[in-house]
């Protein structure tokens, strides 16, 4: 039987072929291990919300990892990969149902170097940031879902975070040092990529490899300060957060602006937000605090807050980063069903007055939430806005709007790898798609361009890399 109601494979055989190995097979597990964050967009709800694989399985170690690649590339099953599933694009949807290998267990922290740590691809990220700092290290960067993701989901699946403001994008030169993947094919096997090869794999979906192992690079670990500081207005708040970027000299991880119709939301940090007031949400070096206070002042705000980590957990108060990126969404989301939002670029250099102008024409519709971060070592603001959705030709208008203005958007309303962020084909994705798994099994229809390439040797799609 066939929970996805996809496909004809003996599922009982299919799973006595996988011996010793663990499973979950009961249909209302299997659904739950079949979702992922695809809910924040409405568009997706609806495509993704019955799309289920038929069985999970649960490797414990990278041999069993390669005797379930060696079983499934023998049965063609559809396969995907599933980290801590926080994606929030469907990424981890299986959508032609088959197997889902959930790759939590392979989560040993390796080694910890002086300047690195190798690790394997199901650690959870937040175990791996603790058995840092016990060594005076932590992640230069990590998404805001720190404490459910795992490193080889965010490498497959994410792009930045938390850090970006200061260590820019994953796949800026060193801060991904090494990737190990393993292969789909009749006898699995290992590849290395280094350097600007990462991203053959690196944000490729789970479409081309298994990622079992990375190495990372690490950065001191600070005492960070958690700070709210309040504004009058949201443009204010804004040019604070472009001050606060732009100040190199400061270490800060996280530097955010927050609409105050989206702060009435963020029922945690009640007590510490003065009604009407928009936000600047950072996290900033303990000895640095001086300064970005003085900073804070000059722009015309005050700083309500700056508690570091451990005084935040006393206080029973999640960290501002909890606030900040995909959570701002998941904070008014858990309150109002009736809200989505986009992902848009306001690139360098950040015109303030611009930002304002969309502002006003928005209106209440589009509630501003900026992330500032450093893209190609410039500062650039990436607008996480919360859109009070009406229907879907509503959402596409106002997405034009935003492009219409010079702000890119990443659409977070498609699951299909080429129509979001990357707006085009990666033939070194795909390429790399022929190589590892030449039957096309891993995750293969969130790319639209494979069907149109598969039959190429992997040469020649990579070529197309290089067309116009
Ligand atoms: P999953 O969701 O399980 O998988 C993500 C993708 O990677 C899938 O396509 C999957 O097939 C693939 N994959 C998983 N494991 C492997 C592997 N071993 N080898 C190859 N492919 C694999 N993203 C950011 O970049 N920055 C953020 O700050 C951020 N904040 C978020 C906040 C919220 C509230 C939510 C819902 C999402 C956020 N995201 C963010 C998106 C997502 O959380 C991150 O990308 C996260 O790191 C994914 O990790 P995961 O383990 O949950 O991966």
């Amino acid at each position: 039987m066939s929970i996805s109601g996809k496909t004809d494979i003996d599922w009982q055989a299919f799973r006595a072929a996988l011996g010793g190995i663990q499973v979950i097979d009961k249909a209302p597990l299997v659904k739950r291990k079949s979702r992922d964050f695809f809910w924040y967009s409405p568009v997706l709800d609806r495509q993704l919300k019955t799309c289920f694989g038929d069985l999970v399985a649960q490797p414990r170690n990278k041999e069993e990892l390669i005797e379930i690649l060696k079983v499934a590339y023998a049965w063609a099953v559809p396969v995907v990969l599933r980290g801590g599933g926080t994606g929030n694009y469907g990424q981890a949807v299986p959508l032609d149902g088959g197997l889902i290998i959930e790759m939590t267990g392979l989560d040993k922290i390796l080694e910890i170097g002086a300047d690195f740590v190798r690790v394997e691809a199901g650690c959870n990220i937040h175990r791996l940031n603790q058995a840092l700092k016990e060594k005076g290290r932590e992640l230069p960067i990590f998404p805001s879902t720190e404490r459910m993701a795992t490193i080889g989901g965010f490498i497959g699946g994410g792009s930045g975070g938390i850090g970006s403001i200061e260590h820019g994008m994953l796949r800026d030169g060193g801060n991904i040092i090494e990737l190990v993947a393993v292969s789909l094919e009749e006898t699995p096997r290992e590849y290395s990529f280094k350097g600007d090869d990462i991203n053959y794999l690196h944000h490729a979906w789970g479409i081309n490899g298994v990622i079992t192992e990375l190495t990372l690079r690490t950065a001191p670990a600070r005492d960070w300060i958690n700070c709210i500081a309040s504004f009058p207005d949201y443009r204010t708040a804004f040019e604070a957060g472009i001050a606060v970027g732009a100040r190199r000299d400061l270490h800060r991880k996280l530097v955010s602006t927050v609409d105050q119709g989206i702060c009435a939301h963020f029922a945690k940090l009640r007590k510490h937000i003065a009604e009407g007031r928009h936000l600047l949400l950072s996290l900033i070096d303990r000895e640095h605090l001086g300064p970005f206070e003085e900073l804070v002042a000059e722009q015309g705000g005050q700083v309500d807050l700056a508690l570091n980590m451990a005084d935040m957990a006393k206080a029973e108060l999640p960290s501002v980063y909890e606030f900040a990126y995909n959570h701002t969404t998941l904070q008014v989301l858990m309150v109002d069903k009736t809200v989505t939002y986009l992902q848009v670029l306001i690139p360098a250099p950040i015109d303030a007055d611009n930002v304002e102008k969309l502002h006003k024409l928005f209106g209440d519709e589009v509630m501003m939430h900026h992330e500032f971060s450093s893209l190609g070592g410039e500062l650039v603001a990436i607008d996480l806005p919360v859109v009070r959705y009406t229907n879907d030709e509503r959402l596409y208008e106002i997405i034009a709007t935003y492009e219409a203005h010079g702000c890119p958007v990443s659409d977070p309303h498609t699951c299909i790898i080429e129509r979001g962020g990357m707006k085009k084909a990666d033939y070194r994705h795909l390429a790399y798609k022929k190589r590892l798994d030449p039957r096309g099994l891993l995750n293969s229809s969130k790319s639209e361009e494979w069907s149109r390439v598969k039959d190429m040797e992997p040469d020649a799609i990579e070529a197309l890399q290089d067309l116009p």
